[in-house]
């Protein structure tokens, strides 16, 4: 990594312009060779600050709420598509307000809502169904859409073909941080099960889960299959990847606080996994750090710890060639997404400053958080 981290505020999250502007152009160049529209799913990444220049790349947002259809529209201003499992009455006459695609999870949502997507006066909205094809490759439940009793999207044997009037597009989300060849497979399945409805919608849209920007991700494999759904239907393809958008393109740069023992040296960071990477403990997953390796791997190992006082608060376990001491920085590896979006002040402890690098301005801190922040939360 070429920038100054020793120059950085502890904790931050820094996003490498550079390496974000790759991602898009990844994304663009599927975009052009396709005439496919990829949107950016906020629910992994809302980093607004990026969003202009997202917004040169990609066709718009999708959304998975009012507040992130508010932003999308607000700091994006190009397509907001949202799609939720069901709608707050209260919320949909200003989602009306902000969105211009509108994918309903189950039929009676539908039913409840069309007369005032009909009725509303100003714009045109297009609306989609959710489907569940009952198809995935996901190990993980917590992750797996089509898990056994799913409540995401509607199943063929619930399919009501005969309340389709209105209805624009479908829309499917199966995949989670996959390669091409899942998909192929996904979109067989989606074609045998809902083709001839398919045949009667102006969208199709593939939801996310596409790792596009990941070295190995087979990007032909991916048109053929944007092309294959295109050419037969004649539908417009969208896909609304979040991850594949930020992918490694940020990190997450922390101090060491102190060094305990017990049993093992034990570092305590400025950071948390409980606040500022809850994927580590949700997924669970162990994220990269630059010039550490496994334990044992190098001289010295160490179990990494937050601040916070939940027992399990443990990044994993990591090794250096030089003993770690008060006041190193660590560097952990693809922290953009699924980061900002989730993290949280349980234990009052503080978020990390989010700071943008580019070549021309090198490194810009656009946010810093403080104890409003966590009393504004709280009554
Ligand atoms: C989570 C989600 C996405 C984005 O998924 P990524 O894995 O971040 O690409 C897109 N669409 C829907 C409906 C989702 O729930």
């Amino acid at each position: 990594m070429d920038i100054d981290i020793k120059a950085l505020p502890t904790p931050c999250y820094i996003v490498d312009e550079r390496l974000f502007l790759r991602n898009l152009e990844i994304l663009n160049s599927v975009q052009e060779r396709t005439g496919c529209k990829i949107l950016l799913a906020q629910k992994g990444f809302s980093m607004y600050s990026l969003f202009p220049l997202a917004s040169k790349y990609l066709t718009g947002v999708t959304s998975s709420s009012l507040f992130e259809a508010r932003l999308g529209y607000e700091e994006m201003g190009k397509e907001v598509h949202i799609y939720a499992p069901a709608y707050i009455e209260e919320e949909f006459e200003e989602i009306m307000s902000y969105c211009d695609h509108i994918s309903f999870n189950s039929f009676d949502q539908w039913n409840r809502f069309k007369a005032k997507v009909k009725n509303q006066p100003t714009k045109l909205i297009s609306c989609g169904i959710r489907i569940n094809p009952e198809y995935s490759e996901i190990e993980t439940p917590i992750y797996d859409p089509c898990y056994q009793n799913s409540r995401l999207g509607v199943t063929l044997a619930n399919f009501r073909p005969d309340e389709l009037e209105g209805i624009e597009g479908l829309h499917f989300h199966t995949m989670c941080e996959q390669n091409s060849d899942t998909l192929e497979r996904t979109i067989r399945v989606v074609d045998q099960k809902f083709g001839e409805y398919i045949k009667k919608m102006k969208w199709l849209n593939f939801g996310g889960g596409h790792h596009i920007t990941r070295s190995d991700y087979d990007i032909e494999t991916l048109i053929r299959s944007i092309k294959y759904f295109q050419e037969k239907y004649g539908v417009e393809v969208y896909l609304e990847p979040g991850e594949a958008v930020a992918l490694n393109t940020g990190f997450l740069v922390a101090k060491v606080l102190d060094i305990v023992d017990n049993g093992m040296k034990i570092a305590i960071l400025d950071t948390s996994a409980a606040c500022h990477m809850p994927d580590v403990l949700e997924m669970p997953y162990r994220p990269k750090i630059i010039d550490a390796g496994k334990p044992e791997e190098y001289s010295y190992t160490y179990r990494l710890g937050g601040h916070t006082c939940l027992a399990g608060d443990i990044i994993g376990d990591y090794s250096f060639k030089q003993p770690l001491k008060s006041g190193d920085r660590l560097v952990f590896c693809d922290m953009a997404h699924y980061t900002m979006v989730k993290n949280n002040m349980f234990n009052g402890v503080n978020l990390p400053s989010i700071v943008l690098y580019n070549e021309e301005e090198g490194i810009k801190v656009v946010k810093q958080f403080g104890y409003e922040d966590f009393k504004n939360r709280l009554s």
